[in-house]
């Protein structure tokens, strides 16, 4: 199956329909310009270790945009450690009014977002090269995000502490994580370590879904934690 063919554009298409979203031609175009530059570049640097036209197609683009449903259309989002550009740019891609900032610690993959978001000229999205941690010690950043969004980066207690300071009042944190039963083993783990001097303004997540990547069958987990203090 070659990139942007008809047939991989049908592939993309109907297993985001299957997650309930509704992909267009121009936009499905779109990904297949993207996923020509991700072949690209991988040959110089290392983006990903999935390469084949339909696993990128499913397991990079279609898994990235299932959070969709969980996000509001106009909100500032931040994606933590977005590396080749997932899940934030397939998610500007099919909600462009999405206000977001992708961030990542390594340059040559910010360098690689930078490259995408100039091709496809996608507006109201910078990517920065920061870590998560340096980025909330910067005072106009602090509580500034509706959304902050983490794929295989780091565990739940890991994500939490880096998302918090950045987190606003009243904002949501969504990881996009594997296995049910892992996760389940991994929100029992951060529980467990939560002091109880710090329950009031603790984020606590809850498993929103469990589905299975379209056409591939590999369970999906999405974890949610709403922040209601301030
Ligand atoms: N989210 C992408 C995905 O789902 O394909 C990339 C995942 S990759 C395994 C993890 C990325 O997180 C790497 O690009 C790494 O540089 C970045 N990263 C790890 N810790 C980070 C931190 N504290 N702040 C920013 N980026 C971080």
């Amino acid at each position: 199956m070659r990139i942007g063919s008809d047939s991989w554009k049908y592939l993309l298409i109907s297993a985001a329909a299957k997650l309930g979203i509704a992909v267009d031609s121009s936009q499905a175009e779109q990904f297949a310009l993207y996923a020509n530059e991700l072949i690209l570049w991988n040959r110089k640097i290392n983006l990903t270790s999935v390469t084949a036209p339909d696993e990128i197609a499913l397991k990079h683009f279609v898994d990235s945009l299932a959070p969709l449903q969980f996000i509001p259309s106009a909100v500032r989002i931040l994606d933590i450690g977005s590396g080749a550009g997932f899940p934030g740019i397939p998610m500007k891609i099919l909600t462009p009014s999405l206000d977001m900032t992708l961030v990542d610690a390594s340059r040559k993959r910010v360098s690689f977002q930078l490259n995408v978001i100039r091709i496809l000229r996608l507006p109201q999205i910078k990517a920065l090269h920061i870590r998560a941690e340096d980025l909330a010690h910067k005072a106009e950043r602090q509580s500034c995000f509706d959304v902050i969004i983490t794929r295989a980066v780091t565990s739940i207690t890991h994500s939490i502490k880096l998302a918090r300071p950045l987190l606003a009042a009243n904002g949501t944190l969504i990881m996009l994580k594997g296995r049910a039963q892992t996760v389940r083993g991994e929100i029992q783990k951060y529980l467990n370590d939560l002091p109880q001097s710090a329950a009031p303004e603790a984020l606590y997540p809850q498993i929103e879904k469990i589905y299975a990547l379209p056409y591939l069958g590999d369970e999906r987990t999405i974890v949610c934690c709403r922040n209601n203090g301030s």
